[in-house]
């Protein structure tokens, strides 16, 4: 019989996408995605047609604000900051989220997904330019210094994430010393270095109305 594994997995149904939410596990035949691409629920398999306007912006957004693991209210307050910022809005909106010290943990493959990552932010793991933060949400300048604190660097999931870390690969604009369980925000990614498939204009439209 078919088990539930879980909700995360529902999220990546739901929006019809791999949003890699539950580390190793993505990668393997045991994919919820893999196995049943349609929507979860009695009609998932029925459901189809065209979507609006709206539903497709909607779609965009949640899709987004699943992948980095927020909430509603502070998924707008990034936006409301990308707003204010110079620049294309949805690009800077996707360089805030892309900032925030949980995503940078996870990217640099000292977490398999990025809830370990808050995880392992918010037990005092982890060190930026020297100093212990405990915030998942704030944002690495480039240039900083992320690392694992010493006395922390035999915690298994940490471990296990940084044997599995191949799989995705550290993107290029961070540098990572596997060694010193140490990286560095080199730059910001440029648009074209974010391949996950997102259209972050139709969250634009979305929040413009
Ligand atoms: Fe679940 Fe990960 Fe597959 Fe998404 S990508 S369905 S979170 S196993």
């Amino acid at each position: 019989m078919a088990r539930e594994t879980g909700a995360s997995c529902r999220l990546c149904r739901r929006e019809n996408l791999k949003l890699f939410l539950k580390g190793d596990r993505c990668y393997g035949d045991k994919c919820a995605y893999e196995r049943r691409p349609y929507p979860p629920g009695q009609h998932g398999q029925r459901r189809g047609g065209k979507l609006s306007d709206y539903q497709l912006q909607l779609r965009e957004k949640q899709k987004v604000k699943r992948m980095y693991g927020l909430m509603e209210n502070q998924f707008r307050r990034y936006y409301d900051l990308a707003e204010r910022h110079k620049g294309i809005t949805g690009t800077n909106l996707l360089l805030l989220l892309e900032c925030r010290l949980d995503n940078v943990i996870y990217r640099m493959g000292f977490a398999s997904s990025r809830d370990q990552a808050r995880q392992i932010v918010r037990h005092n793991h982890v060190l930026v330019n020297g100093r212990r933060v405990n915030i998942p949400s704030f944002q690495v300048k480039v240039g900083s210094v992320v690392e694992i604190h010493e006395k922390k660097r035999n915690v298994p999931v940490i471990l296990e994430a940084m044997e599995t870390v191949a799989r995705r690969g550290v993107p290029n604009w961070m540098e990572v010393d596997k060694e010193a369980f140490r990286g560095t925000l080199k730059a910001l990614p440029n648009r074209e270095d974010l391949t996950m498939p997102v259209q972050e204009n139709l969250i634009v439209e979305l929040y413009s109305k």
